[in-house]
Protein backbone atom coordinates (compact mmCIF):
# COMPACT_ATOMS: atom_id res chain seq x y z
CA UNK A 1 0.00 0.00 0.00
CA UNK A 2 1.49 3.47 -0.99
CA UNK A 3 0.56 6.88 0.52
CA UNK A 4 0.61 10.18 -1.07
CA UNK A 5 3.13 12.27 1.02
CA UNK A 6 4.38 15.92 0.44
CA UNK A 7 7.66 17.05 0.92
CA UNK A 8 8.71 21.16 0.95
CA UNK A 9 12.08 21.96 -0.10
CA UNK A 10 14.18 25.15 0.75
CA UNK A 11 18.04 26.44 0.42
CA UNK A 12 19.39 29.84 0.40
CA UNK A 13 23.30 28.55 0.13
CA UNK A 14 25.41 26.99 -2.69
CA UNK A 15 23.50 27.76 -5.61
CA UNK A 16 20.12 26.97 -4.10
CA UNK A 17 17.86 26.20 -7.56
CA UNK A 18 20.26 23.40 -7.97
CA UNK A 19 20.68 22.11 -4.84
CA UNK A 20 16.70 21.73 -4.93
CA UNK A 21 16.78 20.04 -8.63
CA UNK A 22 19.42 17.57 -7.03
CA UNK A 23 17.16 16.66 -4.07
CA UNK A 24 14.47 15.92 -6.06
CA UNK A 25 15.63 13.43 -8.23
CA UNK A 26 17.25 12.03 -4.57
CA UNK A 27 13.51 12.01 -3.06
CA UNK A 28 12.25 10.11 -6.41
CA UNK A 29 15.58 7.58 -5.58
CA UNK A 30 14.49 6.47 -2.17
CA UNK A 31 13.25 3.47 -1.48
CA UNK A 32 9.64 2.09 -1.96
CA UNK A 33 8.83 5.61 -3.18
CA UNK A 34 7.80 7.85 -6.67
CA UNK A 35 8.09 11.13 -7.83
CA UNK A 36 4.06 12.06 -8.84
CA UNK A 37 4.77 15.64 -9.51
CA UNK A 38 6.96 18.52 -8.83
CA UNK A 39 6.29 22.23 -7.98
CA UNK A 40 7.64 25.09 -9.30
CA UNK A 41 10.42 26.81 -7.80
CA UNK A 42 9.81 30.10 -5.98
CA UNK A 43 11.82 32.90 -4.25
CA UNK A 44 11.21 33.99 -0.88
CA UNK A 45 12.32 36.76 1.47
CA UNK A 46 14.28 34.40 4.51
CA UNK A 47 11.56 33.73 7.78
CA UNK A 48 13.37 35.41 10.94
CA UNK A 49 17.43 36.54 10.67
CA UNK A 50 17.31 39.07 7.21
CA UNK A 51 20.95 39.51 6.77
CA UNK A 52 21.23 36.30 4.53
CA UNK A 53 20.25 35.28 1.01
CA UNK A 54 16.83 35.02 -0.58
CA UNK A 55 15.72 31.11 0.06
CA UNK A 56 14.36 29.48 -2.83
CA UNK A 57 11.23 26.70 -1.86
CA UNK A 58 9.34 24.01 -3.93
CA UNK A 59 7.48 20.98 -2.87
CA UNK A 60 7.02 17.69 -4.30
CA UNK A 61 4.02 15.29 -3.99
CA UNK A 62 5.13 11.56 -3.73
CA UNK A 63 3.86 7.85 -3.34
CA UNK A 64 5.32 5.97 -0.73
CA UNK A 65 5.14 2.84 1.19
CA UNK A 66 7.86 4.02 3.72
CA UNK A 67 6.65 4.85 7.33
CA UNK A 68 6.36 8.52 8.14
CA UNK A 69 9.46 7.98 10.37
CA UNK A 70 11.49 6.12 7.58
CA UNK A 71 10.88 9.05 5.15
CA UNK A 72 12.00 11.55 7.84
CA UNK A 73 14.93 9.11 8.20
CA UNK A 74 15.35 9.74 4.28
CA UNK A 75 14.73 13.15 4.26
CA UNK A 76 17.88 13.98 6.97
CA UNK A 77 19.95 11.48 4.84
CA UNK A 78 19.40 13.52 2.20
CA UNK A 79 20.15 16.93 4.06
CA UNK A 80 23.22 15.38 5.49
CA UNK A 81 24.36 14.57 2.06
CA UNK A 82 23.68 18.09 0.80
CA UNK A 83 26.09 19.32 3.94
CA UNK A 84 23.44 20.66 5.76
CA UNK A 85 24.92 22.24 8.64
CA UNK A 86 22.58 23.65 11.81
CA UNK A 87 24.55 27.15 13.04
CA UNK A 88 21.52 29.20 13.76
CA UNK A 89 17.89 28.63 14.29
CA UNK A 90 16.16 29.95 11.15
CA UNK A 91 19.37 30.92 9.92
CA UNK A 92 21.13 30.53 5.98
CA UNK A 93 20.58 26.19 5.51
CA UNK A 94 21.75 24.48 2.01
CA UNK A 95 18.88 22.28 2.08
CA UNK A 96 15.74 21.73 3.84
CA UNK A 97 13.49 18.93 3.49
CA UNK A 98 10.05 18.91 5.45
CA UNK A 99 7.18 16.17 5.91
CA UNK A 100 4.04 18.77 5.27
CA UNK A 101 1.48 16.15 4.71
CA UNK A 102 1.36 11.97 5.02
CA UNK A 103 -2.10 11.01 3.72
CA UNK A 104 -4.62 11.51 6.14
CA UNK A 105 -2.12 11.35 9.48
CA UNK A 106 -1.59 13.54 12.42
CA UNK A 107 1.14 12.66 14.00
CA UNK A 108 2.76 14.74 17.06
CA UNK A 109 5.82 13.16 18.78
CA UNK A 110 9.06 14.31 19.66
CA UNK A 111 10.74 13.57 16.43
CA UNK A 112 7.74 13.90 13.54
CA UNK A 113 4.88 17.38 13.78
CA UNK A 114 2.40 15.77 10.57
CA UNK A 115 1.06 17.91 8.53
CA UNK A 116 4.36 20.13 9.46
CA UNK A 117 3.52 22.89 12.12
CA UNK A 118 4.28 26.27 10.29
CA UNK A 119 2.69 24.63 6.90
CA UNK A 120 -0.61 27.07 7.62
CA UNK A 121 1.49 30.23 7.71
CA UNK A 122 3.70 29.99 5.06
CA UNK A 123 3.01 31.13 1.64
CA UNK A 124 6.31 29.57 0.11
CA UNK A 125 5.26 26.18 1.78
CA UNK A 126 0.96 26.53 0.52
CA UNK A 127 1.43 27.59 -3.14
CA UNK A 128 3.86 25.07 -4.27
CA UNK A 129 1.12 22.39 -2.47
CA UNK A 130 -1.60 24.31 -3.80
CA UNK A 131 0.04 24.17 -7.52
CA UNK A 132 0.58 20.40 -6.84
CA UNK A 133 -3.05 19.81 -5.74
CA UNK A 134 -5.75 22.52 -5.93
CA UNK A 135 -8.22 20.14 -4.27
CA UNK A 136 -5.96 19.73 -1.06
CA UNK A 137 -7.64 19.34 2.11
CA UNK A 138 -5.39 18.81 5.77
CA UNK A 139 -6.50 15.87 7.89
CA UNK A 140 -8.40 18.46 9.76
CA UNK A 141 -10.80 19.24 6.74
CA UNK A 142 -9.08 22.99 5.76
CA UNK A 143 -8.16 23.68 2.24
CA UNK A 144 -4.93 24.56 1.29
CA UNK A 145 -6.51 27.08 -1.33
CA UNK A 146 -8.21 28.85 1.52
CA UNK A 147 -4.95 28.41 4.01
CA UNK A 148 -3.28 30.57 1.03
CA UNK A 149 -5.64 33.28 0.38
CA UNK A 150 -5.52 34.02 4.31
CA UNK A 151 -1.80 33.62 4.51
CA UNK A 152 0.55 36.87 4.91
CA UNK A 153 2.35 37.44 0.81
CA UNK A 154 6.09 37.17 1.22
CA UNK A 155 6.97 38.76 -2.08
CA UNK A 156 6.80 35.12 -3.64
CA UNK A 157 8.66 35.02 -7.08
CA UNK A 158 8.05 32.07 -9.89
CA UNK A 159 11.61 31.31 -11.20
CA UNK A 160 12.02 29.48 -14.49
CA UNK A 161 12.12 25.68 -14.91
CA UNK A 162 15.56 23.86 -13.44
CA UNK A 163 16.09 20.93 -15.97
CA UNK A 164 16.16 18.31 -13.06
CA UNK A 165 19.75 16.26 -13.48
CA UNK A 166 19.31 12.52 -14.67
CA UNK A 167 20.27 9.52 -12.39
P1 LIG B 1 14.35 22.00 10.78
O1 LIG B 1 15.30 21.23 9.90
O2 LIG B 1 14.95 23.18 11.44
O3 LIG B 1 13.09 22.28 10.03
O4 LIG B 1 13.95 21.01 11.97
C1 LIG B 1 14.35 19.69 12.00
C2 LIG B 1 13.73 18.99 13.20
O5 LIG B 1 12.33 19.06 13.13
C3 LIG B 1 14.12 17.54 13.25
O6 LIG B 1 14.67 17.29 14.51
C4 LIG B 1 12.81 16.76 13.08
O7 LIG B 1 12.78 15.64 13.91
C5 LIG B 1 11.77 17.79 13.46
N1 LIG B 1 10.49 17.66 12.74
C6 LIG B 1 9.28 17.63 13.35
N2 LIG B 1 8.29 17.52 12.44
C7 LIG B 1 8.90 17.50 11.23
C8 LIG B 1 8.40 17.40 9.89
N3 LIG B 1 7.08 17.32 9.64
N4 LIG B 1 9.31 17.41 8.87
C9 LIG B 1 10.64 17.52 9.13
N5 LIG B 1 11.17 17.61 10.37
C10 LIG B 1 10.31 17.60 11.41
Amino acid sequence: MTVSAYIGLGSNLAEPAAQLARAVSELAGLPGTTLVAQSPFYASRPVGPQDQPDFVNGAVHLHTSLSPHELLDGLQAIEQAHGRERLQHWGPRTLDLDLLLFGETTIADLRLKVPHAELPNRDFVLQPLLDLSPGLTLPDGRSVAELRRLCPDNNLRKLPPVARPLG
